[in-house]
C-alpha cells in the first residue's frame, strides 16, 4: 500500500489529506477532504503537478531593468527549471505592455509567459 499526505490548497481550511492506493494499481483513494475540490486538488497534485511561474527577466530599459513576468495558466513542474534558466538568459526590449507575450507554447504545454507590467521605455 503506498500512502501520501498533503494539504489542500483550494481554500484556507487547508484539508489535511490522505491518498493511497495498492501498488499493483494506479487508482488513488483520497480521504480528507471536506469537498470534491481536495479530491480534484490531490489527483492533480499525485498525477500532473501544476504551477504558475512568476519570474523576472532583464530588460534594455534603464528605469525598469528588471520586468515581471508569469505564465498565464499553471505550468507542468517538470518544465518549470528549464523555463526560468531560459528566462535568466533574455534581455527583452522595450516597451512591452502587460499581458503581452514573451513565450509562446512553453515546452509545447500551450502555456505563455507574459508580461505583467508595462514599461514604456
Ligand atoms: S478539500 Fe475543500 S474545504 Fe478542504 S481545503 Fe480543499 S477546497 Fe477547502
Amino acid at each position: 500500500m503506498l500512502e501520501k499526505h498533503l494539504i489542500c490548497i483550494s481554500c484556507p481550511i487547508g484539508c489535511e489529506l490522505s491518498a493511497g492506493r495498492e501498488s499493483d494499481d494506479s487508482t488513488w483513494k483520497i480521504t480528507g477532504n471536506r469537498c470534491p475540490r481536495g479530491e480534484a486538488y490531490a489527483l492533480a497534485e499525485l498525477t500532473d503537478p501544476r504551477r504558475v511561474v512568476t519570474a523576472v527577466v532583464r530588460s534594455n530599459s534603464p528605469v525598469q531593468p528588471l520586468l515581471p513576468v508569469r505564465t498565464d495558466q499553471p505550468l507542468p513542474k517538470r518544465f518549470i527549471d528549464r523555463l526560468l534558466n531560459h528566462l535568466y538568459t533574455l534581455t527583452v526590449k522595450t516597451p512591452v505592455k502587460c499581458g503581452d507575450v514573451l513565450i509562446d507554447n512553453v515546452e509545447n504545454s500551450g502555456v505563455r509567459v507574459i508580461f505583467s507590467c508595462d514599461c514604456e521605455k
